[in-house]
């Protein structure tokens, strides 16, 4: 690491932290100016509180060239060793399709968009999440799916608490057969424990019977690849007001009866094997699909089509915009951030290959399963399981680890059940030459190995009649439209045309740090050494991920200021889940296990609450004060009031107001004198890096979000990552893992959560170094101001801390305007999409206001064509208050303005010109042509569609 670090050191290098950060050294000094500041320092040192500051560089080494942090990676990435892996347990190997990959994985103009909570610029990624939808309803046979949730462990575990709030029985016994993967089984006990839910782990053939349970798990096909019939299961169940869950494998559906065709009430799953690379356990798509009737329980996204203001379809997200199982208290999960990208591909996999090629990989995989049985069977094998689709277990007869020892010389990778017992999955890359390598691995030293095509010809396959699927699927017409590669390629082209993502403008999202996301740290996610690994792959070839991520997380403690950090938690809500939980787990070990009290200021993020609801804590809400700060009285009042309870207070920093509260410290010490912990939800830590550590200002434990912060991509609403920071007495109870020698309970499937795109991070910290991340905060911070500064003349600019500085953000409040003119929130950010921007966050932390978190990454003349864009809105505005116009017919209602709007009849009161080009600089021939009006948000609510509508609707 230290290698080359005094070669690096000199000018030429620090050219990354130049481009990563857009505000020249010019532009720094004159913004630094018009705010009244000669020097950076002299800023920072009035934004940010003394008694927080740091004067001490991160211990991070310095800022290194692209070629340079490639080369080194490349190093790593070729200490992780590539090899066949038929280990399956829900991770199998794939042909991610080269048109997707390119044009979709790889591709800014998808992987750089943010959630689609502004549906009129998400049109595109919202068709592909309804396409997605729509697949995952047909495969499974269920009425509704969302778009989608983090991994098939966590959606098994939403699935167990959607059960309990659904079924009608008032038992608190969870029933999960044995036969499911473990990763899921175990993180079933994690949610399960703190929220009072009993698992019963057994056989579910014997045990149920005289079960009383209000939910019931199974795995189809299961854990050793027997594929079960399920009906009468679910009759017991059903008889006993219990709910059925099946994780079911897509690929297996294509050919088996379908959950929703036997009696499940909720299936789940994983899309990873529709395209999306293994990477070491994530990032994958996990799917959740159940009845109509339970549309408004289900946690997760789901994608609904709506109609437009010219009465044309359009999409959005369906049953609240923003998270409708978010809602504080009452959530029913804290899942915001999920898989958008990988729901996506996993959606186009099914695009490109059609019904009939889905199942023609599906039959292929099987049959080639017959014919190893078969051959297996020659050599004198027996297999476990009656029937199967791709997945066996043999009987080795003691010979496990001889075979086991043979194959791993050969570079193949067997699930070692036990002394005696071998599994394998087959996936869609296998073929002959794989399979006869497995069979000499399992012959003994003078045996003749069977002849594949004699074998494979005579093979009868395994599916029961009974259990074969007959319904059709993937019948709507996207699935059959682009066949050829130049089709999908423009399909790509036209949905990502329609959509705005980093790759055309700033996305200046307050809380969700829209920065650039470098090629250079996106190149290594797709190197096979990376993508192409099990996660459960032995460790002895996977020493490159553990150097990249012991790597990590040393560089995080040292952003942070925490003695140790895990990277297992697959976004942010998951990180908050593991942060509380080891809070709970830190009482639990001191024996206060009565200390459930968390104390939430009213200005948190709605996963806050909802997951402190999660880990069985009870939510006490701390008020704020006029400018916005966490109300000190108030804090030590309840926290006095809950002394022998109090838990934790969850409070985030800078504040979600954008404010660099002063009494940070005070607040800490309040809670730990209380005998509480703190945890701070470090969301906004683009605005501490290199500036202030949380870990030394009195938090005991943070989560990060890398997706924001350390430049992974958002995807347009995942992936993510979100790993906790902790001090060292809550070390101890970091999540763990049955792979990892530690007995602390996992929060994710995979023992690194989204492993796979934890190189994006490591590059930008090495890109950058200490000088670096430390500028890029700066800059981060003087960009709000900047923008805070330019738009406070037109604008009240809310909660600014002392001498009207603001953090890395800032609050715009449109509320006297509205009650003075009519013009809404909505108005402003519609009108923005006309401008070509994306609107900035909406409504939160405040209603009636927006929030504006512009990033390092922004250079001085994008910030003042966002400001020059608010100020013309701010002078259409005028006219309304003016009498001029009427706020029913101004271009603000009447925004965003399509193309088409131009060539039917024309009759407002303002021009077309001032409809699509209200400044000349939008004339320069890229102007964004927004390709629906505004949609209809109650319209869509009550007429929810949630797969794709039949081609007629669009005629
Ligand atoms: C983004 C955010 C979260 C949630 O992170 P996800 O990765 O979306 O789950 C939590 N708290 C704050 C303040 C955030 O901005």
């Amino acid at each position: 690491m230290v290698l080359h670090q005094a070669a690096q050191h000199g000018e030429l290098n620090s050219e990354f932290i130049g481009r990563h950060i857009g505000t020249s050294n010019k532009d720094i000094q004159f913004m630094l100016n018009t705010l009244g500041f000669d020097s950076m320092d002299a800023f920072i040192r009035k934004v940010i509180p003394a008694a927080i500051l740091s004067d001490k560089p991160l211990e991070l080494g310095h800022a290194r060239s692209e070629s340079d942090v490639l080369a080194q990676l490349r190093e790593i990435a070729q200490q992780n060793q590539v090899v066949k892996s038929y280990i399956g347990m829900g991770y199998y190997n794939t042909h991610t399709p080269n048109v997707i990959l390119r044009n979709l994985l790889e591709n800014p103009a998808w992987y750089t968009a943010y959630t689609p909570y502004q549906p009129e610029i998400s049109q595109g990624r919202l068709e592909a999440l309804l396409n997605f939808q729509t697949m995952i309803s047909d495969l499974t046979g269920m009425e509704i799916a969302n778009a989608s949730l983090l991994d098939e462990a966590t959606a098994a575990a939403e699935a167990m608490t959607f059960c309990q709030r659904v079924s009608k029985s008032k038992s608190n016994v969870f029933f999960v057969s044995e036969d499911c993967f473990p990763q899921t089984i175990d993180v079933i006990k994690t949610r399960a424990n703190p929220i009072g839910i009993d698992v019963v782990v057994g056989d579910h053939r014997t045990a149920l019977k005289d079960l009383d349970c209000f939910g019931v798990l199974l795995q189809y096909p299961a854990l050793n690849g027997e594929i079960h019939s399920y009906a009468a299961t679910c009759e017991i169940a059903h008889a006993k007001n219990a709910m059925v869950v099946v994780a079911a494998d897509l690929l297996a559906l294509t050919l088996l009866t379908p959950p929703g065709e036997f009696g499940a009430d909720v299936a789940i799953g994983t899309a990873q094997r529709f395209g999306v690379p293994l990477g070491f356990g994530g990032p994958h798509a996990a799917y959740f699909a159940t009845k109509d009737t339970h549309k408004r329980q289900m946690p997760g996204r789901v994608v609904g089509v709506s109609i437009d203001s010219h009465g044309n379809p359009a999409y959005r997200l369906a049953l609240q915009t923003r998270e409708q199982h978010i809602r504080r208290e009452k959530a029913t999960s804290n899942v915001c951030t999920a898989q958008v990208l990988l729901a996506n591909i996993a959606g186009m996999f099914a695009v490109y290959h059609g019904p009939e090629g889905i199942k023609a990989i599906a039959q292929r995989v099987h049959h080639l399963t017959a014919t190893l049985v078969a051959g297996l069977q020659q050599l004198g094998y027996s297999i476990v399981n009656q029937r199967y689709f791709d997945t066996i277990e043999v009987v080795t007869e003691a010979r496990t680890k001889v075979i086991h020892a043979v194959a791993r010389g050969q570079e193949i990778n067997l699930r070692v059940v036990d002394d005696a017992t071998i599994g394998i999955s087959l996936d869609e890359t296998c073929n002959a030459s794989d399979v006869e390598a497995i069979w000499a691995a399992f012959a003994s030293n003078n045996q003749e190995l069977p002849d594949f095509n004699a074998v494979a010809a005579k093979t009868v396959e395994s599916i029961p009649t009974e259990l074969q699927r007959t319904s059709a699927y993937l019948t709507h017409p996207v699935f059959h439209r682009h066949r050829s590669e130049t089709q999908l390629l423009r399909y790509l082209r036209a949905l990502a045309d329609k959509d705005l993502a980093l790759d055309r403008t700033m996305i200046p999202l307050g809380s969700c740090t829209m920065k650039l996301n470098a090629t250079a740290e996106m190149i290594p996610v797709t190197w096979p050494e990376f993508g192409s690994i099990h996660p459960f792959a032995p460790a002895e070839q996977t020493q490159g991920y553990a150097r990249l991520i012991t790597e990590l997380e040393q560089m995080l403690v040292a952003c942070t200021g925490y003695d140790a950090v895990s990277l297992q938690p697959n976004a942010g809500s998951q990180g908050e889940y593991a942060g509380l939980m080891a809070i709970r787990a830190y009482h639990h070990s001191r024996g206060d296990t009565h200390r459930n009290i968390c104390l939430i200021p009213s200005s948190a993020h709605g996963t806050n609450p909802a997951t402190a609801h999660m880990v069985g804590m009870q939510v006490v809400v701390v008020q704020c004060d006029q400018s916005g700060n966490v109300d000190l009285a108030d804090l030590t009042a309840k926290a006095e009031q809950h002394s022998a309870n109090l838990a934790a207070l969850m409070i985030t920093y800078p504040s979600t107001h954008g404010v660099f509260e002063s009494a940070i410290k005070e607040i800490c010490a309040v809670i730990h004198d209380h005998g509480g912990q703190v945890y701070i939800d470090g969301a906004n830590m683009n605005a501490m890096v290199g500036l202030c550590q949380p870990g030394k200002f009195g938090g005991d434990v943070s989560h990060l979000n890398l997706h924001k912060t350390f430049c992974i991509p958002h995807g347009g609403g995942g992936p993510g990552v979100g790993p906790i920071g902790v001090k060292s007495h809550l070390a101890p109870f970091l999540p763990g893992h049955h792979l990892l020698d530690n007995q602390t309970a996992p929060v994710c499937a995979a023992p690194w959560g989204s492993a796979s795109i934890l190189p994006i991070s490591w590059t930008y910290i090495k890109l950058m170094g200490q000088e670096g991340l430390k500028q890029a905060s700066q800059v981060a911070i003087l960009n709000a101001n900047y923008i805070a500064k330019r738009l406070s003349a037109h604008f009240p600019i809310l909660y600014a801390g002392p001498g009207g500085i603001v953090a890395h953000e800032c609050i715009v409040d449109l509320r006297p305007l509205k009650d003075e003119t009519g013009v809404t929130v909505d108005d402003v950010a519609k009108r923005l999409m006309d401008f070509g921007f994306h609107a900035p966050t909406m409504s939160f932390p405040v209603p009636g206001t927006l929030m504006i978190e512009p990033t390092e990454s922004e250079d001085r003349g994008e910030l003042d064509r966002f400001c020059d864009a608010m100020i013309a809105i701010r002078a259409e505005i005028a006219d309304v208050a003016s009498g001029k116009i009427s706020s029913e017919d101004s271009p603000l209602r009447h925004a965003p303005h399509t193309a088409m709007t131009l060539t039917a009849e024309w009759t407002h009161a303002y021009s077309r010109e001032q409809a699509v080009f209200p400044v000349a600089s939008l004339k320069n021939g890229s102007k964004y042509w927004p390709p629906v009006g505004r949609v209809d948000n109650v319209y869509g609510d009550r007429n929810v569609v949630c797969t794709c509508p039949p081609m007629s609707d669009y005629e």
